[in-house]
């Protein structure tokens, strides 16, 4: 892969903090668009703690996509890419994907298809534009210095400091909770995310530990019935008991409202359906796997005939209502993402990406959309209206909020170039 050589305390136009798929998103739309020449005027920088940009933590989860493989294979066979992504196509997981692509990935391979885009579309702007391209590179903290982004870092061995006038933090999230909090729900607590990572060899023993495990999941979104997915996988034990608590109902994605009313799911019209794709709970609801398990849990009580019992309980106050009942022997914390990351200024993100201040002041050139950042929904980009959480996912990243996020910057980018314009 050639990039530009790092040379410390450098100016960059543009920093791309973290390189997972939100970022590697931003870079593909920014291709598309053409609007590369701007965000490299004076050099893009990536700042990338893993060893191969890319992948993210999505390849490092032990689950299928809550996509199919279509979605992907739409992402590397877009025509307005012209033939940016033509050397992917022979490659085994690419082919893997369209023999299988109506069926919903494992996510490492998925991980391992965004590594080789990101490795072909650096390549692609490195011919063009000057970029560099650190890896093993923890970003640390990153303050606003007059009109210009200071960012530290880690990188072989050594404390750096790049400049930046516009920078794209996107880390990835974490669930961030207080051990204390939780210690009356169970004897052990771990997050969903932990869960989900562990390979089988660690999380086996584990609950082998317990004749018949007892597991209080909190939580009732896509990360929750993922969660119990794979503990169902691993538990052949009709007496182990999993305990759902959540705030909302297991909500279930349908195509469109015909097909929700075919199987009998009862939604609101006006709330649940997105506008713009008519689809039923277009981005809170349960897809491919987590959608199956779903309805075995509502209808079965289990995933399958020898699996734990799975009982749903949802109440204004989950924890609560779980600390409240006999102990658990292992709790799974599956609340939600904040952003990880460098410290500096708060991530709170709107519809358009830009990182606000909690009195809503904009941080000129700060975005962030990631995962734990997320943009809300919005017209442009459609949902349904009773959708709370902010939005993530490949397809988005390359697609609508890769183009929000890019408007949002052109459109600061353009304010300045006035400003530029007129006479000291
Ligand atoms: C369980 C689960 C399943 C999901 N399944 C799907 C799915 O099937 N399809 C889909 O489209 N989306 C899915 N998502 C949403 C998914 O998380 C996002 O699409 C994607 O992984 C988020 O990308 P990101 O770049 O924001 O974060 P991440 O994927 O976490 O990437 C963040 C990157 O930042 C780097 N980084 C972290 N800290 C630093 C630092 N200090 N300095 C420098 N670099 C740093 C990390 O190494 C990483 O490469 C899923 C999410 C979850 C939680």
């Amino acid at each position: 892969m050639k990039s530009t050589q790092f040379i410390a305390s450098r100016h960059y136009s543009t920093a791309l903090i973290g390189f997972g798929p939100a970022n590697l998103g931003l870079l593909i739309a920014a291709w598309r668009r053409g609007d590369l020449k701007e965000l490299a005027r004076d050099g893009i920088i990536i700042i990338e703690q893993a060893t191969e940009p890319g992948g993210g933590s999505l390849g490092d989860y032990k689950i299928t996509a809550n996509s199919l493989a279509s979605v992907f294979l739409e992402c590397i066979d877009d025509k307005r890419l012209g033939d940016l992504f033509a050397e992917l196509k022979d490659k085994p997981e690419v082919q893997l994907l369209r023999k299988e692509s109506t069926s919903a990935p494992f996510l490492a391979t998925v991980g391992k298809i965004l590594r080789d885009m990101a490795h072909v579309v650096i390549a692609a702007v490195a011919r063009h534009y000057d970029i560099t391209v650190l890896t093993s590179a923890e970003a640390r903290d990153i303050q606003q210095d007059g009109n210009h982004y200071a960012i530290s870092f880690r990188y072989n061995g050594k404390d750096h400091y790049v400049q930046a006038k516009s920078a794209f933090v996107n880390c990835g999230g974490i669930q961030s909770f207080s051990p204390a909090d939780y210690a009356p729900l169970a004897g052990q607590v771990l997050s969903s995310d932990r869960l989900l990572r562990m390979p089988a060899e660690e999380l086996q023993p584990l609950l082998n530990a317990y004749p018949h495990p007892r597991i209080a999941v909190i939580g009732s979104s896509h990360s929750a019935v993922s969660a119990i997915i794979r503990l169902s996988e691993l538990i052949s034990d009709r007496d182990a008991e999993i305990a759902i608590y959540g705030r909302s109902p297991l909500r279930l994605f349908f195509e469109s409202a015909a097909a929700a009313r075919r199987a009998d799911y009862q939604f609101n019209d006006e709330d649940d359906v997105c506008p713009l794709s008519g689809r039923v709970n277009r981005f809170s609801g349960l897809r491919y796997a987590s959608h199956q398990a779903a309805v075995s849990i509502l209808r079965e009580g289990r995933l399958g005939p020898h699996s734990p019992a799975v009982t749903v309980n949802i109440s204004p106050s989950p924890l609560t209502s779980a600390s409240s009942a006999p102990a658990f022997d292992i709790g799974i914390i599956a609340t939600g993402f904040s952003a990880k990351g460098p410290p500096g200024p708060e991530r709170n993100s709107h519809a358009d990406g830009r990182v606000r201040d909690n009195n809503g002041r904009v941080y000129q050139g700060l975005y962030s959309f990631g995962l734990g950042s997320g943009l809300t929904p919005s017209f442009k980009i459609g949902g349904e209206k009773s959708f709370r959480g902010k939005l993530d996912g490949v397809w988005l990243y390359i697609n609508d909020i890769g183009d929000a996020v890019l408007d949002s910057y052109i459109k600061d980018h353009s304010l300045e170039k006035v400003a530029e314009g007129f006479p000291q």
